[in-house]
């Protein structure tokens, strides 16, 4: 079953993110079930997914009530679309659930099919708020350095990864990013407090460079996630909420990790205490199960459209897709009924954090930090404490001996991130942090040789 599946995969299908020729090579591991926290292999491995599949499947795998709800609406309606001035029970109840959840001025869900498309949903809504606004000029949207938010033209442009706009140009015209709040990684020489108001202070000069009435938003994660789970020093939200308010520019908070309990709060904005004017939610959403996504949108921007817009030119065939969105309500209800989010905030998230600090010992670590059921590690070179030669690819290194020994861990660049299922227990975060420790050690040894 193992080669059979590989040799299909290997000469027909392109996988995202991936070196097409390089993975042609080794082969891809073939994953055929999982239950909980652990998937498991076509080789009989199972193997603990610190990753929650791509930061998504909150709940854990094998809810039988998901599949359940799938089944039940898939029966009585498989598909209908809401462009016909037409709605039904499952979109409608999600979306008066998601904004019974979501901070007390937004009100309005708009769908779509992903997280990517959730973006280009609020690029278009943001440019079109302004216009209607009279204020056709504030053009400009700011994102940031190593920011994802997602793959599409509109979703990498926002995003402010360099190879993808290496790629993938020319990028979307009006956006430009500034620096990332990335205490490790950058901000060193200064206290943590004094880089976050930096960075807030370099959002400012880009504003004012630009033009300080020509800029329409601020995008953002909460934690940036794909960057490397980048937690802001607490001075930086504070200070780029003051700065946002000073110029009348919208802030964009990207939920699209961070949202449905991973920061043990239903959404990032609430952990920071951010009032954002859009929300692009996806993958937790329905913890993966079918794909959907949305656009929270707060009163401010929402009633302008409703009252001012006329016809939104803009929708996807899937945007409220009753299956997805019933699968996605029923998994907000089991959130919900299981306390899963009180539970990370009060239990998981400060157990984790506290297990997890202790790999700041190893000599490999440069730092470890959590926040929530999201952790990363900063990998370093015992020898030098500064980072290893890039060419030693060592985050890579210890990210596959990761998954040679039965955990997922990712690495983006030589840090090493986790970010498992919502339903961990204290046990399997036991087995997660011994794991990782076993990976750094052999990690050290094979850099050694
Ligand atoms: N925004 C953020 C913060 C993400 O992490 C991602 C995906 O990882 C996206 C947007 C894109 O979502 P999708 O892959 O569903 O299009």
């Amino acid at each position: 079953q193992t080669q059979a599946c590989q040799d299909l995969d290997r000469a027909h299908h392109l996988h995202p993110f991936t070196d097409f020729k390089a993975l042609g090579e080794q082969g891809s591991r073939v994953i055929t079930h999982a239950q909980g926290v652990y998937v498991h292999d076509s080789e009989g491995h199972r193997i603990l997914d610190g990753m929650a599949g791509l930061w998504c499947v909150n709940l854990g795998y094998g809810r039988r009530e998901l599949v359940e709800a799938a089944a039940v609406q898939m029966t009585e309606l498989p598909y209908y679309n809401t462009f016909f001035n037409t709605t039904h029970p499952p979109v409608a109840r999600l979306a008066e659930k998601l904004c019974a959840l979501a901070p007390p001025h937004i009100n309005h869900v708009f769908f779509t099919g992903s997280g990517s498309e959730a973006n280009d949903t609020v690029l278009r809504m943001v440019r079109r708020y302004w216009a209607l606004k009279g204020k056709p000029e504030k053009q400009w949207i700011i994102g940031r350095e190593n920011g994802y938010h997602g793959s599409t033209v509109a979703g990498m442009s926002l995003g402010g990864m360099a190879p993808m706009h290496d790629q993938g140009g020319p990028c979307v015209p009006g956006i430009t990013h500034v620096r990332q709040p990335y205490w490790f990684g950058e901000g060193q020489d200064q206290s943590p407090e004094a880089f976050g108001r930096a960075c807030a202070a370099a959002l400012e000069e880009k504003i004012l460079e630009l033009g300080e009435d020509k800029v329409a938003a601020f995008i953002a994660e909460p934690v940036q996630g794909a960057g490397g789970a980048i937690m802001p020093p607490a001075s930086y939200w504070p200070a780029v909420k003051a700065v946002l308010a000073k110029y009348d520019i919208l802030l964009i908070a990207d939920e699209v990790i961070c949202g449905f309990g991973r920061l043990g709060a239903w959404f990032g904005s609430q952990h920071f205490g951010l009032a954002p004017d859009l929300m692009p939610i996806a993958k937790g959403l329905s913890s993966g199960y079918l794909p959907i996504g949305g656009v929270l949108v707060g009163d401010r921007v929402a009633d302008t459209l409703i009252e001012e817009g006329g016809e939104f030119c803009h929708g996807f065939t899937y945007s409220g897709h009753p299956t997805c969105a019933a699968v996605a309500l029923k998994n907000l209800e089991l959130l919900e009924a299981e306390g899963i989010v009180e539970r990370v905030r009060d239990d998981l998230g400060p157990y984790l954090a506290e297990r997890w600090a202790e790999l700041g010992d190893h000599p490999l670590v440069g730092e470890a930090r959590s926040l929530g059921l999201m952790g990363a590690l900063e990998l370093i070179d015992p020898a030098t404490e500064e980072r290893f030669d890039k060419a030693l690819s060592a985050g890579n290194l210890c990210r596959d001996i990761c998954f040679a020994t039965g955990l997922v861990m990712r690495s983006v660049g030589d840090t090493m991130i986790i970010a498992p299922p919502l339903v961990i227990t204290r046990d399997e975060i036991d087995e997660l942090v011994c794991l990782a420790r076993q990976a750094l050690n052999e990690t050290a040894r094979r850099l050694a040789d």
